[in-house]
């Protein structure tokens, strides 16, 4: 039914903490250094701003700093939408303190043809103007169609286009776990 599992439960787990000392090395947000830029975590909802909160969890923990969170709901600048959601953007939450001159790490589930992560770039452009962007996603399954590429990436898992996967997270699904499933 699920498919053949990738990541299992744990794995999961210690997937996002090791992304979580990633983040803290490459950004050096535990530096203490006021040159060094503000790191706020925006998801893509829904399972991106999940795992947001969960690294940025791991992330106090390891590190003493918490980031701001936020999300962004890309639905309304998708560019391969042929009718317009009926939706209002009620997923998107600012993170405090706002983007202007921080370090936004987006976080999604899955990257795929990247559309999602140009879309929330135009939508983090209506937020302000931070001073880098850095991607970070649970899982790469390849296909891109735009010149993107994620900073912190969970597992690379190459895929045929008919194949999905299967992100399971223990706040919506009651138990973490990663699965490739074939159409
Ligand atoms: P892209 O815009 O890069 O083509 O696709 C990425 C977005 O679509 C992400 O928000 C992700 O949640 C969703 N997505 C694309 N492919 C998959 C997949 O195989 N499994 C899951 N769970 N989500 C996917
Ligand atoms: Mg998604």
């Amino acid at each position: 039914e699920t498919g053949r599992e990738l990541l299992s439960d744990s794995d999961v787990g210690r997937t996002i903490a090791r992304m979580a000392h990633q983040i803290i090395e490459k950004t050096a947000l535990d530096s203490g250094d006021p040159q060094v830029a503000r790191v706020v975590l925006i998801g893509i909802p829904t399972r991106g701003t999940t795992l947001a909160h969960r690294l940025a969890g791991r992330i106090e923990e390891f590190s003493g700093v918490r980031p701001a969170i936020g999300s962004l709901d890309i639905t309304l600048y998708r560019d391969d939408l042929r009718s317009k959601p009926h939706r209002p953007l009620e997923r998107t939450s600012v993170p405090e303190g706002g983007v202007e001159d921080a370090l936004v790490v987006l976080v999604d589930d899955v990257l795929f043809s990247g559309r999602t992560v140009r879309s929330a770039l135009d939508g983090l452009r209506d937020l302000g103007r931070p001073r880098a962007v850095q991607l970070a996603v649970l899982i790469d399954r390849g296909h891109r169609e735009l010149p993107i590429r994620a900073d912190y990436v969970g597992k690379n898992v190459p895929t045929a286009r008919t194949e999905d996967i299967s992100v399971l997270l223990r706040e919506h699904d009651g138990r973490d776990g990663v699965y490739l499933r074939q159409e």
